[in-house]
């Protein structure tokens, strides 16, 4: 199959490419679409086949279930089940950050293919605000499935040209939409009943901060240490130890370790502030080294370059990728996250 990239910045290209997604998905074939988070591979959420088409295309195995995006947050109920202990937090969450970054857990409606929920009793749901993405879901008028447009357990694509690189002959259209602002995937959070205060468990770290939430609930996360024992985290199925994983092997440095090479090994490293004062990034050894913030420790500039700096190191060749350590507040969480979850796993020395 040949994989077309379809230009989105003109408003005849726009115009045009939104036509032709809208055709593909409406005849049950998947297709690469921009959102604010990475890009997804988006198919019609209520046809089996075409959901199934997904599973194919990226090699997903059928216990990883996806996002379901709505057009609009009127169609909830023929996708989910709000139960009254958590509405008026339900509410309250959609007010505040649909459309946008924040997937929630909810009961499923029967309605939705097994396939969708990997046979769960519960979907993942979230409306997007990229402009390309909502023209297309809004005239498609269909709530659809859209997990990220990687192979299983890679890098996640924040521009056209990297999900040409994940999928190239295995789905027909990309939509080009430039390069995803928020860059790491949504904040995906299950609501727990509570008096006086609901809990928000946090299943994955992202865009929308413990900060962004803690008016609406008691924060909490549910994965943030994913153990080499436990890869299958309990409530995030898909959410595997390893993921977001480069091909060359990456190795995250503990805050203030200093790292030694091996004579004749080949590094490149991430950096974050790109300042020799944290250790690392002054040492001759670097092969080629990416500054996550130029800007001296932004966090949000670091969460919109991390995937695709990633991407780059790993195209080079080299023995191994050396990523600093990330603070670990605001999206800073969510990057350390996926950090971890990038990194090889490191042999358990026997007890
Ligand atoms: P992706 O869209 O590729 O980022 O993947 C979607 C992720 O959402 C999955 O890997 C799961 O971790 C999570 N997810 C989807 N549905 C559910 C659910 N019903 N319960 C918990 N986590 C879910
Ligand atoms: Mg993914």
């Amino acid at each position: 199959m040949q994989t077309e990239v379809a230009p989105t910045d003109r408003p005849d290209f726009f115009k045009d490419a939104v036509h032709r997604a809208v055709e593909l998905l409406a005849a049950g074939e998947p297709v690469a679409l921009p959102t604010e988070t990475v890009y997804g591979l988006a198919a019609d959420a209520l046809n089996p086949d075409a959901v199934a088409k997904i599973f194919i295309a990226k090699d997903r195995p059928a216990f990883d279930p996806l996002i379901v995006h709505l057009p609009h947050k009127d169609r909830l109920p023929e996708i989910a089940i709000v139960p009254d202990d958590i509405a008026p937090t339900v509410a309250l969450l959609i007010e505040n950050f649909w459309p946008g970054p924040l997937t929630l857990i909810l009961p499923k409606n029967p309605a939705v293919p097994d396939a969708v929920t990997a046979g769960l009793p519960t979907v993942a749901v979230r409306i997007s605000d990229h402009p390309v993405f909502q023209r297309v879901i809004t005239s498609l008028k269909r709530p659809l499935a859209a997990p990220s447009a990687n192979r299983f357990g890679r890098i996640s694509p924040t521009s056209a040209a990297a999900v040409l690189k994940e999928l190239d002959t295995r789905i027909p259209l990309i939509l080009d939409g430039g390069a995803c602002h928020a860059g790491l995937e949504s904040t995906i959070v299950k609501i727990i009943p509570g008096d006086p205060k609901p809990t928000l468990r946090v299943l994955r770290a992202g865009p929308v901060t413990k900060d962004d939430l803690k008016a609406f609930g008691r924060v909490e996360f549910a994965n943030a240490a994913p153990h080499p024992d436990h890869p299958v985290a309990p409530e995030a199925p898909g959410l595997l130890a390893s993921h977001y994983a480069p091909l060359t092997p990456l190795r995250l440095l503990a805050e203030g370790e200093i790292f030694q090479p091996v004579p004749g090994r080949r590094y490149a490293l991430l950096s974050y502030r790109g300042d020799p004062d944290d250790g690392s990034f002054g040492l001759p050894c670097w092969e080629h080294s990416i500054v996550l913030s130029p800007g001296k420790g932004k966090l949000p500039e670091a969460a919109v370059r991390f995937f695709h700096a990633l991407r780059q190191l790993d195209e080079l060749g080299v023995d191994e990728i050396i990523a600093e350590a990330i603070p670990e507040r605001g999206l800073g969480v969510a990057i350390m996250e996926r950090l971890r979850r990038a990194a090889t796993p490191q042999p358990v020395p026997p007890a």
